[in-house]
């Protein structure tokens, strides 16, 4: 590993003018937990001269209740909203925290959630092997061609693929897309917020280096979570490879409203490890409306939800496995509260 200073700033201020300007300039670069940007230090992924350490800036850390929404600073581990989300501190939203809860759960291993955050997760780098591997100089390290496409693909993506074939690999993102969440970042210019489904952005329509539209002299400060989509039914459901611990071969993030006739009055739904983003399906999401849950409505979600998948040499086995997780998800989603 190349050897770095380390700042620490006392504000978020202070650390955007620590980094850099342009994407790709990576002389400066941000420090959450570690968990993910260690080993690509390690891996000689990027080399940055200084890493600006947000741990050093008080407020960024623990959920706070604020009016209508909840916010979630950047610098709350996952072991802490894991423990708020089982507090059951939030009266009514358990429905939006059990989400969380399982989610949270299905992540790593309990000593990488007491250090890695949810800033960190939501900006971490591809897990695809092409890109972890210094000697391959795959299109994500700059160079001019997606490995996987011809070569080991049995983790990458089925949607959403090209030129770039990853698959996103945070829990947390299609969870918290499933309940409307917005993010905040705060720049040279101030802060702004979005919805953090247009946060991540698929290659063939950004910059195929990056995953997200986050500025290169940006911070995500955090992460807020109406109260009235924690209230709706959710689940998530994720296949891994290896029990233990291990990131989403497919997942599946369902959080509904049922009317009073028990049919369908809102639903989001949103796939993980099977594109190079999050995966909303918008209009699965519209047909299901109005529909009774049931054999018909399941087909339906699921021809619909995979329509477009157009799977690799190996990997084609992610559309019946993210099948059989929707329809899990859909018969689970009617006895969560
Ligand atoms: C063995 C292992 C298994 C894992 N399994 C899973 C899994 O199953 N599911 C899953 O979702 N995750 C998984 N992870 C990822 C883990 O949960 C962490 O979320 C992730 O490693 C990054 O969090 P961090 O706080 O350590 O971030 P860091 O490693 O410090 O940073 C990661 C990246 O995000 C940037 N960054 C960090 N914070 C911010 C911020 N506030 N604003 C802007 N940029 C920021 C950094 O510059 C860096 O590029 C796994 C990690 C490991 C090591």
């Amino acid at each position: 590993m190349k050897s770095f200073e380390m700042a620490l700033p006392r504000s978020v201020e202070e650390a955007v003018k620590l980094l850099p300007a342009e994407i790709g300039d990576d002389r400066a670069r941000l420090l959450a937990g570690g968990q993910d940007l260690l080993t690509e230090l390690k891996e000689h992924l990027v080399e940055p001269e200084t890493l600006v350490n947000l741990k050093s800036i008080p407020g960024l850390r623990g959920v706070l209740e604020e009016g209508d929404l909840v916010r979630v600073g950047a610098l709350t581990t996952l072991a802490d909203l894991e423990a708020y989300a089982a507090s059951g501190a939030l009266e009514g939203c358990e429905g939006g925290m059990g989400m969380l809860l399982e989610t949270l759960e299905s992540i790593a291993s309990p000593q990488i959630r007491s250090q890695a955050t949810v800033g960190g997760n939501l900006n971490q780098r591809p897990r695809c092997w092409y890109y972890r591997m210094e000697q391959f100089p795959c299109l994500k390290k700059g160079g001019t061609e997606c490995f996987s496409y011809y070569g080991k693909n049995r983790y990458n993506a089925i949607l959403g693929g090209g030129p770039s074939y990853i698959v996103h690999p945070s829990d947390l993102a299609p969870a918290f897309i499933a309940l409307d969440a917005e993010i905040e970042l705060v720049g040279p210019g101030g802060a702004r917020r979005m919805p953090l489904e247009e946060f991540f952005v698929l290659p063939s329509e950004g910059n195929p280096l990056r995953e997200t539209r986050i500025a290169a002299n940006e911070v995500l400060t955090a992460v807020l979570l109406p109260r009235a989509a924690l209230t709706r039914r959710s689940v998530y459901l994720k296949f891994k490879e290896r029990d233990a611990y291990d990131f989403a071969l497919a997942a599946v993030a369902l959080s509904v409203e049922f009317a009073g006739d028990g049919t369908f009055a809102d639903v989001r739904l949103v796939l993980g490890g099977v594109a190079p983003t999050p995966w909303r399906c918008h209009r699965t999401e519209k047909k299901l409306l109005g529909r009774e849950p049931g054999e018909d409505a399941t087909v339906l979600a699921q021809e619909d939800a995979l329509a477009e998948a157009q799977p690799l040499s190996e990997n084609g086995y992610k559309i019946p496995l993210t099948k059989g997780l929707l329809a899990q998800a859909l018969l689970r989603v009617q006895e969560v509260r």
